[in-house]
Formats: C-alpha cells, sequence, structure tokens
C-alpha cells in the first residue's frame, strides 16, 4: 500500500496563467490550468487549481442563472433517466446513513436538539437522523421549492427557501448540528458558506459534511485538457474540487476542528482515476449539450413521482422496537472499514465531522 500511495495521485502540471477572477479562497490573482469546461451550452470555463490554498475551482465562477438553468436541464436529463425503483432505493440507502451517522454521534454522546440539513434532497438522511434522535427538529434549506415540498410533506421538516450563499441573519446561533452532503463542491463560495455555517451553529456546535476528493473528481476533465487539448463536458455543477490539505485549512481559518474526517471508497482509485493516463479515464469531449432542449422540449416528460413514506420504509428491520436491529443493518450496508487520510488525495469520497471552536 505505502509503495502504491508514492507513485499516486499523480500532480498535476501545467501552465501557470492570470485567473479571469481571483481565488475566491485566498484572492490569488494566477493558477494552474488544468482544465477548461463547457457548462452545457451555457458557458465555458477553466478549471485553475490555486498554487496557495491547493482549491481547484471554475474560473470565471458560474453566475447564479447559469447555475439555476444548468441545474434544471440536469434535473430533467436526469429525471427520465433515473427509475422509480433505483429513487425509492436510494431513499432508503440515504435513510439508513442517517441512522449510521446518528449513531456514531450518539455514541460520542452528542445530543442536537436543532439541526439545518443544506441541500437536502429527499430528506431521507436526516430522517434516519430523527429515527434515532425522534425529538430532534430538523430545518432544511435549498433554493428549489419542489425539493423544499417535497421535505415538508414527506417528513414535515420546517424549511427555508435559499442557498446557503445567502447570509440569514434569524438562524443565527441556532443550531448543534448542521448537515451538507454532497453541497460544498456545488457553491460558488465555499469560504462564505463555511463562514455561515460557523455564524449559524451554537458554541460546540457540529458540522458534517461529505464531499468528491478533488484530486479524483476533475482528473477526467484533466487528461481531455492535457491529452486532447479539447474542452470537455460539464453537466452537473461541480465547480470545487477539494485537496484535502486545503479544506482542512479552510475549515481551521474557520474556526472548526475535526473530529472526524478521513477519505473512503478506493474502487475508483484501483481503476485508475487520479493517476491513470487512458481514454477510459477521460471526461467526454464536450458537444456542448443543448440546456433549452431539455427545459423546453422534455420538460414535458417528467413525471412527477409519488412516495410514500411508509412504504419506501416498509423493510422487516426497520421498527422502533428493534432500532439496534436498524442500527446494525445501516452499519452492515453503509460502514467504511478503510478509512484514510484526506490529505493522501486518494479515494472517492471525503467525510467530514467538524467541531465549531469560537
Ligand atoms: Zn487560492
Amino acid at each position: 500500500m505505502k509503495e502504491l500511495l508514492k507513485k499516486i495521485p499523480v500532480p498535476f502540471k501545467g501552465e501557470i496563467i492570470d485567473r479571469k477572477e481571483n481565488c475566491k479562497i485566498c484572492g490569488e490573482k494566477k493558477g494552474m490550468q488544468i482544465g477548461r469546461v463547457d457548462y452545457w451550452d451555457i458557458t465555458s470555463s477553466n478549471l485553475i487549481k490555486c498554487t496557495l490554498c491547493r482549491l481547484v475551482q471554475l474560473d470565471p465562477m458560474l453566475t447564479e442563472e447559469e447555475t439555476a438553468k444548468g441545474c434544471l436541464a440536469y434535473y430533467i436529463e436526469e429525471s427520465l433517466r433515473v427509475t422509480k425503483e433505483s429513487q425509492g432505493k436510494d431513499l432508503v440507502r440515504n435513510f439508513r446513513r442517517g441512522v449510521l451517522f446518528a449513531s456514531s454521534l450518539k455514541r460520542k454522546d452528542f445530543h442536537p436538539k436543532e439541526i439545518l440539513e443544506l441541500g437536502p434532497g429527499s430528506g431521507y438522511f436526516s430522517e434516519g437522523i430523527k429515527f434515532i434522535y425522534p425529538d430532534v427538529n430538523v430545518t432544511v434549506m435549498d433554493v428549489n421549492n419542489e425539493v423544499l415540498a417535497f421535505n415538508k410533506q414527506q417528513h414535515g421538516f420546517a424549511t427555508v427557501q435559499s442557498t446557503p450563499e445567502k447570509y440569514i441573519s434569524n438562524l443565527e446561533n441556532k443550531f448543534d448540528l448542521i448537515v451538507a452532503r454532497d453541497i460544498l463542491e456545488h457553491v460558488t463560495d465555499v469560504a462564505e458558506v463555511i463562514q455561515h455555517a460557523n455564524k449559524y451553529l451554537k458554541a460546540n456546535g457540529l458540522f458534517h459534511f461529505i464531499t468528491p476528493n478533488g484530486h479524483e473528481d476533475v482528473w477526467k476533465h484533466y487528461l481531455t485538457f492535457n491529452h486532447r487539448n479539447k474542452n470537455s463536458e460539464l453537466l452537473i455543477n461541480h465547480v470545487n474540487y477539494f485537496d484535502g490539505k486545503g479544506l482542512l485549512d479552510l475549515l481551521a481559518r474557520n474556526q472548526f476542528s475535526p473530529v472526524e474526517y478521513y477519505t473512503y471508497n478506493f474502487k475508483t482509485t484501483r481503476r485508475g482515476r487520479g493517476w491513470k493516463v487512458s481514454p477510459k479515464q477521460m471526461a467526454p469531449l464536450s458537444t456542448k449539450k443543448s440546456s433549452d432542449f431539455y427545459i423546453k422540449n422534455e420538460i414535458s416528460k417528467v413525471r412527477e413521482i409519488h412516495f410514500d413514506k411508509k412504504e419506501v420504509l416498509n423493510k422487516w428491520y426497520i421498527q422502533n422496537k428493534i432500532k439496534f436491529i436498524t442500527r446494525l443493518m445501516s452499519w452492515y450496508h453503509h460502514s467504511q472499514f478503510i478509512r484514510l487520510s484526506p490529505e493522501l488525495n486518494v479515494g472517492h469520497e471525503i467525510y467530514g465531522l467538524f467541531k465549531k471552536i469560537k
């Protein structure tokens, strides 16, 4: 393993160029160009790795309007591609992950009362937390009203329609726990989002996130740029690609100290992400996929999918009377046995649990 880790990840090489916008994290004016992407047919950006803070970002960053348009097109494209059955399975998976996460907090003797989840998706992760802490109050924040309506209807969660980049003073000092799963890679100003999380938390509050390991996530775009010298296709708005050390430093600067910080899932690494140069690892060349095609023509094909929560969670092992079996099954399905330091920049995903220290 150690021998392998000497060779991977393979560091990026590229030209140092002037940025169009300064680095959002540290203000640096130059950076290393490691890719060039087309976000649908909406806009084109460079992928720039900051040599100071190590964060890779789109330059220029997407605007709010561009993000909204691309996200809608992606939502339609995805709804037509993913079946109801697999969506239903995802709900149960997220529920179990919530159960596992909350059980781990309980073992740490942490007892949250107020939780905020940013970008909750189906809300089943927080519902899993509620299974372990039945008295907890959950608030969810999203920009999309359909997501909020779903969360309210399924789980009765309180809702806030906003983006995490906007500061809402009403939320100051209100929460014991903030959850941001698969959110940080999407936000246009991650430093601000982390600052806000700190302010929304009470003293000693916890911040939990998962986010892709940026080195592996951006590898495909790097290869396409470096070996084909062409723009690659970006359909889902990953606008930040995190370096394990860079993300840790950013959190530390915002008064967060790590409780748990690790990467997991190394299937992608074994297959070559982050180090192997092969056509298979490259991102598809951009075709400037038409966002209007989905927004104008395909939207009528999207059917609203209804889920009955009782049916979704109707599993033999999900019962209030036998919570230890629910916990055991959640652990069986989702616990991560191999964990490495994110600073190694290998593995598919980064898991973070951080404590507010000030
Ligand atoms: Zn920077």
